[in-house]
């Protein structure tokens, strides 16, 4: 066993560098910066105009390496701003110009970013060689989104301290391999033979990762992951990796900073937004309930002073023996099937998180193809035997008709959202029968934390499905800003909605547990020509699953917390097409089409008979090895 140091690898890498850059490079500094090597150059032109030496210098360090300007020769702020204005079109519309000094970075903020960017990159080129600052294009939400304006106010103000985190990132990433020995040791943290608490843990002899760490909201008694387990050791975590936003796979990330988790968390850059709004939102709707959230504001920071976005296919170090890849998982915007590459492909284990093996309103069917695999654990929600879910066509069908008969007989329709996912599929699909006058133009009010993620669902178009995304750019046909939908967002317009005549109101939360959906509930409920229409998953123990179940009298809290009794008279009905999750036919054929053929699947995120029973009939049909393992147990993998 040879020990060296992280320093040592790093003066060898440096080595490397100098000897293979032109001298005329003038090199000032190369450093750590997490997954990726920074070289700081006086003279960046000339590696600009002689792209193949860097090519040539990543493949044989295989690492990422970013080439930044050192300060000294960086052109002044206020005339780069003036450059970059002069340049690109004001067709544009650039609305932000902003520097990072530590960086050398310039942040152009701009409602049309592609015309920033120009053709082929061109404009990005220019800015560079002229102004010697890096570019960095982001696009301002066609709809005004908090949550990106926070995140990017955090990010912006708090440069310094992210660029000592990913150095200290970067310093244990490159940390030499000790061990040849590549057993992989999964354990179960959360979610395993249920709902809710998402947590893997993923050990080797030289890393440590925690794929998702999620939070039960529906359950009082059991809402963390198991973090006591003597296997579980925060000081030895080398990384967290988040699925997606939904607070089952994202929501105790913050708990993790507050116990000093100082390591990174890999996610796409939607995922960054959306969790952290709903972290945000998770704050606040314990405080408002008068219960102890297990994090802070504080911690939500660091969380997303920590947060390395990646693409969909970007190949990332993450630890000395493991390379990350994350792609897409068709389930909400941003989420992600996780693939992680041991060693010199020693092994390679995808975990799914919550995925859909279908093309969606939104977004495109979960991927397929893998370098290779081993080990697949999959998730289980719909995995039961009789868990088919009807097509999306009859879906929308059944939608169109429950709104029209509900409208004819002068009732309003109260549809409760997922604020994230679903609520978005549902405006796509009112868009368009509006539009095409399948339903009436009767007003649709949108309420809740539901305009928000829409909001950040149209500053990341480029993750949507390719039709969607055409509407967008190329016809300028955005369904999101359409003027169908009104936002509502105050106390009295709830009463007035529920006062007023036929009309169709999406709010959350998706299952009655709280939230603008309960306030109106409460106003439509004795009202038998109106509808309440489930079209998501009702998770146990919520008011949504009692009233499918067929319960009609219950006491709800009115504004100012007092108990009142409610008998509903409202017509309640469900469709579950609409689901972001695959039934177990799309589970099996996905598994039958992924490649290459796993030797062994593991199932999770499903209540226990339906995690059993899909392990049982992938064994049965497909002649995989399956386990379908309980919370607190490992499996060693060789
Ligand atoms: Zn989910």
């Amino acid at each position: 066993m040879i020990f060296v140091s992280s320093e040592d690898s790093l003066n060898a890498i440096m080595e490397i560098i100098r000897n293979t850059l032109p001298p005329t490079t003038d090199i000032s500094q190369i450093e750590y910066e997490g997954p990726e090597i920074a070289v700081y150059t006086k003279n960046p032109k000339i590696l600009e105009d002689n792209g193949n030496i860097l090519k040539n210098l990543a493949k044989k360090l295989r690492k990422r390496i970013v080439v930044r300007s050192d300060p000294s020769v960086r052109r002044d702020k206020e005339e780069t701003a003036n450059y970059i204005r002069t340049l690109v079109t004001d067709e544009s519309e650039i609305t932000k110009v902003t520097f990072d000094e530590n960086m050398g970075e310039v942040t152009i903020e701009a409602k049309k970013p592609g015309l920033v960017i120009g053709k082929l990159g061109a404009n990005l080129r220019s800015i560079r060689m002229e102004t010697l600052w890096r570019p960095i294009v982001v696009r301002t939400p066609p709809i005004d989104s908090k949550t990106v304006k926070i995140v990017r106010h955090m990010l912006k103000t708090e440069r310094g301290v992210q660029k000592e985190i990913l150095l200290r990132i970067g310093k244990r990433i490159h940390r030499p391999v000790i061990f040849k020995d590549t057993a992989i040791k999964l354990t179960a943290l959360g979610a395993f033979r249920e709902v809710g608490r998402s947590c893997l843990l993923v050990q080797s002899n030289e890393s440590t990762v925690l794929v998702d760490c999620g939070l039960n909201v529906g359950s009082p008694t059991e809402p963390f992951p198991l973090f006591d387990l003597p296997v579980f050791d925060i000081d030895s975590l080398d990384a967290v990796i988040c699925t997606h936003s939904h607070l089952d796979h994202s929501g105790m990330i913050p708990y993790l900073f507050k116990y000093d988790y100082d390591g990174p968390i890999y996610s796409t850059l939607p995922t960054r937004h959306l969790s952290t709004m709903l972290q945000l939102d998770y704050i606040q709707i314990t405080e408002k309930e008068g219960k102890i959230c297990p994090y802070k504001k504080g911690d939500v920071k660091d969380a997303v002073l920590h947060t390395i976005p990646l693409q969909y296919g970007e190949v990332t170090d993450i630890a000395p023996d493991i390379k990350l890849t994350l792609h897409n998982s068709g389930h909400i915007l941003g989420a992600a099937l996780v693939h992680l590459h041991y060693g010199e492909g020693a092994h390679n284990l995808v975990v799914t998180g919550d995925f859909k093996f279908q093309k969606t309103r939104l977004l495109e069917s979960a991927t397929v193809n893998f370098p290779r695999l081993e080990t697949l654990v999959t998730e289980a929600t719909y995995g039961g035997k009789k868990d088919e879910i009807p097509s999306r066509h009859e879906s929308e069908q059944e939608l169109v008709n429950l709104i029209n008969t509900t409208l004819m007989r002068g009732g309003k329709m109260l549809i409760p959202v997922l604020a994230v996912g679903r609520a978005q599929e549902i405006i796509i699909i009112l868009e368009e029968m509006i539009a095409k006058k399948r339903i009436e133009a009767v007003p649709v009010y949108v309420d809740g934390l539901i305009s928000e993620a829409t909001a950040i669902h149209t500053t990341h178009p480029e993750y949507l499905n390719k039709e969607l995304r055409d509407r967008i750019f190329h016809q300028g046909n955005n369904p999101f800003l359409s003027p169908f939908f009104t936002q509502v967002d105050s106390s009295n317009a709830r009463q007035d909605i529920v006062e007023g005549g036929p009309c169709i109101i999406l709010a959350t939360s998706g299952m009655l547990q709280g939230g603008p959906s309960v306030q109106y509930l409460r106003g439509l409920s004795d009202d038998p020509n109106n509808t309440l229409l489930f079209v998501s998953y009702q998770v146990e123990g919520t008011l949504g699953r009692r009233i499918q179940k067929g319960f009609r009298d219950f006491s709800i809290q009115d504004a100012r917390g007092r108990s009142q009794a409610v008998r509903m008279k409202l017509d309640v009905q469900t469709i579950e097409g609409f689901s972001g999750h695959s039934s177990r036919s799309q589970i099996m054929s996905f598994i039958r089409k992924v490649k290459p053929k796993p030797e062994r699947v593991l199932t999770n995120h499903g209540e226990a008979a339906k995690c059993v029973g899909l392990a049982s009939v992938i064994h049965k049909r497909l002649k995989i090895d399956t386990r379908s393992l309980v919370n607190g147990e490992t499996i060693v993998l060789r």
